[in-house]
């Protein structure tokens, strides 16, 4: 079964007429021309994270970086957000996507992900395409940002994306369990199934970005990456709070819960829309 959910690259060749600086500073593109990749592999490698960079110190200093704040959201705020199970850099010619175009994929089933070979890739495994030239990575947060492909310029964006749709399929595996989830992920490659959500959330989903109306996974992945970049420090790049208070990722009371308004499809807020998708409640 092949379900990939992407992070889609604008292939533009006209610049965006905006700059919005996107948030790498000229220290932390120092920082990555010295990164030590083996270093960094090994570092994750101790997490449980196998990864093989391909010596891309951007993308391997990026995926530091948003381990290291997914670990802090984890250990100060009691978060529950699952690490990637790997991370590679590969080139998307190799594999067996439908569109060689996109910049990376997060790996959501079991999946014969590579050509010529038998094997299954593990879920959860983030992809990035070294057919990109990812030096641009702030002109490519940046483009993405004003064609609607996501909700923040935030040059760690493309990484976060990848790291939250991984996080939330190990939320929806315990939830739902792997059949469930298979057939939900299964519906959503139907394009029946993607109308009838367009229909059901557009209006709603859209005030997010434009590439979260694809689907309940990339409305998520969108949201959340806007709501944790918001919360990160300008220098270090960590979480100066809990960016989930207030948000449909919030660990909430059992009083709390049962206080939400059961509300029909067509009044529920966009927040409360999020929360079901976050918790595996798709229809
Ligand atoms: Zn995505």
């Amino acid at each position: 079964m092949k379900i990939l959910f992407a992070c889609q690259n604008n292939n533009s060749n006209q610049p965006p007429k905006i700059v919005f600086g996107a948030g790498l500073t000229s220290k932390m593109m120092q920082e990555i021309q010295q990164a030590d990749v083996v270093e960094i592999s090994k570092k994750l490698a101790q997490k449980g994270i196998p990864t093989d960079f391909k010596d891309n110190k951007v993308i391997a200093w990026c995926c530091d970086k948003t381990v290291g704040i997914l670990e802090e959201l984890n250990n100060r705020f009691g978060q529950k957000l699952a690490l990637p199970s790997a991370i590679e850099v590969e080139n998307f010619e190799r594999l067996n996507v439908e569109n060689t175009n996109i910049l990376s994929t997060c790996n959501m089933l079991p999946t014969k992900l590579r050509k010529n070979s038998a094997e299954r890739t593990p879920p959860r495994g983030i992809f990035f395409n070294s057919l990109y030239n990812f030096e641009n990575i702030d002109k490519i947060a940046d483009d993405d940002y004003v064609i609607g492909l996501s909700s923040t310029p935030h040059f760690l964006n493309f990484s976060l994306h990848e790291v939250i749709h991984s996080a939330h399929e190990y939320r929806l595996l315990d939830r739902l369990g792997a059949k469930t989830l298979a057939r939900e992920l299964d519906l959503y490659k139907n394009q029946k199934q993607v109308t009838e959500y367009q229909q059901k959330y557009r209006e709603k989903v859209l005030k997010i970005c434009a590439y979260a109306e694809t689907d309940p996974f990339e409305a998520i992945a969108c949201d959340m990456s806007r709501v944790i970049a918001d919360s990160l420090d300008k220098k270090t790049l960590l979480p100066t709070r809990n960016p989930f208070i207030g948000t449909p990722y919030e660990k909430l009371s059992f009083w709390q819960r049962v206080n939400i308004p059961n509300c029909s499809d067509d009044e529920r807020p966009l927040q409360e829309i999020l929360r079901r998708f976050w918790n595996g409640k798709f229809d």
